[in-house]
């Protein structure tokens, strides 16, 4: 009788700037088990993104929303959240935009993980778009600075160099029961699921102007038969003045947002998708204590 391996399980952070390409890449090496997961275990500071799975290793992928400069109370409480997730976890992972190289956000993401002593391991992504030597200028930049351990260059588009990066990370996994059981993983109310897509793409297009001053719920979603799904969900600003924020001039950004959100649940839904979004303000909901208790935030961080 031969005895099953051990299994292994953590957590990979994955950091950077706006635009790297940290979604890119998270979903194409977890597939179409992004983010379906039950939400039940999800918390702000750990906000699971996907989970991959090979032979007896589980590796599960968080975000750490929003590490970018923080000016209202929930903001600071959000970011602080997210460096503390970096810390919980057994790797981190700091993607560069290989056309932007180390530019100002991500070397302050640098300072902040040397601050903090966390070794990194450095992803340059996007090398479809750049040519070798400029590349190699990067990697020497990075080396420099002594933050990571190790440098992979990859196209999270075209999956070059995805493998190794892939096999780094599952090596680094530790021993221990996988924390999300594969039966699980699935198991997703597909309401919040989709709110989560909805905001993740409010956010891209508006986190500069409105930060975190948003929810969204949906409030139905009915399938069609076997080919297609209506979703009407609700946005939920803080002030009047946001919905005007997030409808845009003539309704442009809502479309576009809309848009954007329709075309992702359909990639993953892989049916055609109807996506009604309505803009609703409900005050202050953003300074409500209780929400930063269900979010496991620390209100004076
Ligand atoms: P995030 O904000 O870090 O999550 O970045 P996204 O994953 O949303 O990617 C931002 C943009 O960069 C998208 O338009 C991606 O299609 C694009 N992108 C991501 N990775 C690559 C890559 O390796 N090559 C190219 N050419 N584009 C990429
Ligand atoms: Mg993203």
């Amino acid at each position: 009788m031969t005895e099953s391996p051990a299994t292994r399980c953590g957590f990979v952070a994955v950091l950077g700037a706006p635009n790297v390409g940290k979604s890119t890449l998270v979903n194409l090496i977890v597939g179409s088990k992004v983010s379906i997961v039950s939400p039940k275990v999800q918390t702000t500071r750990n906000r699971i993104r996907g989970i991959f799975i090979k032979d007896s290793v589980q590796v599960v992928f968080v975000d750490t929303p929003g590490i970018f400069e923080p000016k209202r109370k929930l903001d600071r409480a959000m970011v602080s959240a997210a460096w503390q997730g970096a810390g919980d976890a057994d790797a981190i992972v700091l993607l560069v935009d290989s056309v932007k190289g180390v530019d100002d956000e991500t070397a302050r993401i640098v300072t902040r993980l040397q601050e903090r002593n966390m070794k990194v391991i450095g992803v340059i992504n996007k090398i479809d778009l750049v040519a070798k030597p400029a590349l190699l200028k990067i990697a020497e930049k990075m080396t420099a600075s002594g933050c990571f351990s190790e440098i992979f260059m990859i196209s999270a588009q075209t999956g070059d160099g995805v493998g190794d990066l892939v096999d780094t990370l599952t090596g680094l996994m530790p021993e221990s029961p996988w924390l999300y059981p594969e039966d699980e993983i699935a198991d997703t109310p597909l309401k919040v699921w989709a709110a989560e897509i909805t905001r993740e793409q409010l956010y891209l297009q508006l986190h500069q102007e409105l930060p975190y001053a948003a929810t969204v719920e949906t409030e139905s979603l009915t399938e069609k038969g076997n080919t297609s799904i209506e979703i009407n969900q609700v946005i939920y600003v803080e002030r009047p003045g946001h919905k005007g924020i997030v409808l845009g001039a003539k309704g442009s950004r809502i479309k576009l947002i809309g848009s954007r959100a329709r075309a992702e649940l359909e990639k993953l839904l892989e049916r055609r998708v109807h996506l009604m979004l309505f803009v609703k303000v409900r005050k202050n909901w953003a300074e409500d204590p209780e929400l930063f208790k269900s979010w496991d935030l620390d209100p004076n961080a």
